[in-house]
């Protein structure tokens, strides 16, 4: 049953693009020049760059192709867990795109009315998801939101005078966590989910101290489970003086459904470009707004956009903020993105999307348990966690049932993540799968697992039809190869 991905076009040394011009090619035309020419000394102009001459069929054959090589939201089904790859509609595209966005940030207030309101409203609509007071746009990304909320804790601290040196990360937090907390001078104190995934009362009442700035949480957490006890945490964290930071990037299984600012949370980040439907990945741009509650609002990075007599104003008059995080005020466009769907689906679509999104997750979960081990047998959030248990007996790895779903037609799920779970298979179907599309998939794994007992040289040896094989994964990372084409 492999399905064959549509974007197999393996051709051996393939030439690059420089080796595929020729003097003389061209790929334009000027129109007839109708003033007189210039001269200019070659002193100021140099040689020219050593660009590639080539006709525009080469141009657009060779782009086409390189876009083939890739995988993404719209080729096919990804469900990389923790990343929310959900599908982006492409009206928020066609919106965002509109001429008038792209007028220059420095241009003056009242000329630029338009922006400033978007803003300001996709912040109100931020609020009235989150439940809480104050938001600012400007973090670039996720972990950017995370630095944000972490320079607010400690200039909420300094403000009274006080130095806390130490905040409570649990063992199923994001991995970007305790690194944000370590970049503000706080040392991580790790501390032990329970039997059933999640964090309890009494483990936060073991550690937590006046010298402890709070605790930064994952909710829903990296094992897609709920935190059940949080309420009762935050209480313990506030009883200490502290503050409660929480990871929001996984926003997409509660939205309209539980409030943030409603369960203690103090400060929250977003990511846009996750649960607000932004392509993302590749480094691309993103959005991490940063939303908190009124003790922490005068720390929030200027500048700000207020609302003054029906017009919108750019102010820089907040003493104790953190100071500045982005040019101008952050990736607008992303915003653009994310305002038009939230108005496109509006507060109910919102809750069933985060529904769908927690129903399609339980439903692989369940239809999955019989041949994948499920540790935590339990309702799961947007995302299920399976580990390598059931596959070791075949001697295969959750990297080679990955490896093998490739040559499926699918994105791999996260692998060995999080942590606490060996051999971590960590899927996220999101709300955009369509049954029977998640019904293929299931029966995908199924069929890899039964090829994993028969036939395990398949699993080991995959991928055979992909662009590439099996990279070392480290060196790709560490030292990549950033030529303009590869050969194979
Ligand atoms: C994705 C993610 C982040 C990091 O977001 P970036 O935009 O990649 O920096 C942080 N926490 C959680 C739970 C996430 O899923």
């Amino acid at each position: 049953m492999t399905k064959q991905f549509a974007n197999t076009g393996l051709m051996l040394n393939e030439p690059l693009l420089w080796e595929k011009g020729g003097k003389g090619k061209s790929a334009f035309s000027m129109p007839n020049q109708d003033v007189e020419q210039a001269f200019i000394d070659k002193d100021i102009t140099g040689e020219g760059p050593n660009f590639p001459e080539l006709s525009e069929i080469d141009i657009a054959r060779h782009y086409t192709r390189l876009s083939t090589w890739n995988f993404g939201v719209d080729t096919g089904m990804y469900p990389l867990g923790s990343c929310t790859m959900k599908y982006n509609p492409k009206i928020n595209e066609k919106l965002a795109a509109l001429s008038g966005w792209s007028a220059n940030p420095l241009i003056a207030e009242e000329l630029n009315q338009g922006a400033l309101e978007i803003m300001y409203r996709l912040a109100d609509f931020l609020k009235e998801i989150t439940g809480m007071d104050a938001v600012s746009l400007q973090p670039a990304a996720g972990a950017h939101g995370e630095l944000a909320g972490m320079l607010i804790c400690h200039a909420y601290f300094k403000s009274k005078n006080s130095i806390r040196k130490k905040i409570i990360i649990p063992d199923t937090a994001h991995g970007t966590n305790p690194a944000s907390a370590a970049l503000c001078g706080f040392k991580p104190v790790a501390v032990k989910s329970g039997q059933n995934g999640t964090l309890s009362a009494e483990t936060v009442a073991a550690v937590m101290d006046e010298d402890t700035a709070g605790i930064m949480i994952t909710n829903p957490n990296t094992l897609g489970l709920f935190e059940e006890n949080i309420k009762d945490i935050a209480e313990i964290v506030h009883s200490k003086g502290g503050l409660v930071y929480c990871d929001g990037a996984n926003m997409n299984a509660i939205m309209g459904i539980a409030a943030p600012g409603e369960i203690g949370i103090d400060v929250i980040q977003l990511n846009l470009h996750k649960t607000f439907s932004t392509p993302h990945g590749g480094g691309g741009p993103g959005s991490g707004p940063i939303c908190v509650n009124k003790k922490l609002e005068p720390f929030l990075p200027v500048p700000r956009i207020i609302k003054q007599d029906n017009k919108y104003i750019i102010s820089e008059d907040f003493p104790q903020s953190i100071g500045r995080l982005h040019t101008f005020f952050g990736n607008f466009g992303v915003m653009l993105k994310a305002y038009c769907y939230i108005m496109s689906m509006g507060d109910k679509y919102l809750e069933k999307a985060s529904k769908l999104a927690v129903l399609n997750a339980n439903y692989i979960k369940t239809s999955l348990k019989e041949v994948l081990e499920l540790p935590y047998d339990r309702l799961c959030m947007h995302e299920c966690v399976f580990s390598d248990k059931k596959l070791e007996q075949y001697k295969v790895t959750t990297l080679d049932l990955a490896k093998r779903l490739m040559e499926y037609g699918y994105h791999p799920p996260t692998i060995y993540f999080p942590l606490i779970v060996h051999g971590a298979i960590m899927i996220e179907p999101t709300e955009t799968e369509s049954k029977e599309e998640i019904d293929n998939f299931i029966e995908a794994i199924k069929s890899i697992v039964c090829e994993a007992k028969e036939n395990p040289q398949l699993l080991l040896d995959a991928p055979k039809i992909c662009k590439t094989r099996r990279l070392d994964e480290t060196k790709a990372a560490r030292k990549p190869i950033l030529t303009e084409g590869y050969r194979l």
